[in-house]
């Protein structure tokens, strides 16, 4: 997989608001963010998108799930939020390694843009 801003992160190459972190996986906070609590919760392995992961990876996609619920409970997001993942051109994916949005502090709408 071509390296990529988040492959980056990482590697400590670039810097980033990292919230969460452990063996498997890393949390961040979005640089542009859409709402007032904006994360990033991506696998360390290099996965371009959930189209790209395989059976192997279930392990690893329920925990960033579980990821996302504890991040969001650690930014106090108790009220609510969003978890999105963004998938090839039409679903608006822009950095090709695989994450989820966690989004909250504010109302979310549907249907999302
Ligand atoms: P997506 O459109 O789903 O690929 O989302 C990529 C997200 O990465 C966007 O919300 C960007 O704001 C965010 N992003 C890009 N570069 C960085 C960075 N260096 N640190 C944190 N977030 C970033």
């Amino acid at each position: 997989m071509a390296e990529t801003i988040f492959s980056k992160i990482i590697a400590r190459e670039i810097p980033a608001d990292i919230v969460f972190e452990d063996e498997t996986c890393l949390a961040f906070r979005d640089i542009q963010p859409q709402a007032p609590s904006h994360l990033l919760v991506i696998p360390k392995k290099p996965i371009v998108s959930l189209a790209d992961a395989d059976d192997q990876d279930e392990a690893l996609l329920g925990h960033l799930l579980r990821v996302c619920a504890k991040v969001a409970e650690q930014e106090g997001l108790q009220d609510g939020y969003r978890v999105v993942t963004n998938i090839g051109k039409q679903g608006g994916q822009l950095v090709l390694h695989l994450h989820l949005h966690v989004l909250g502090g504010r109302q979310m709408n549907w249907p999302p843009g």
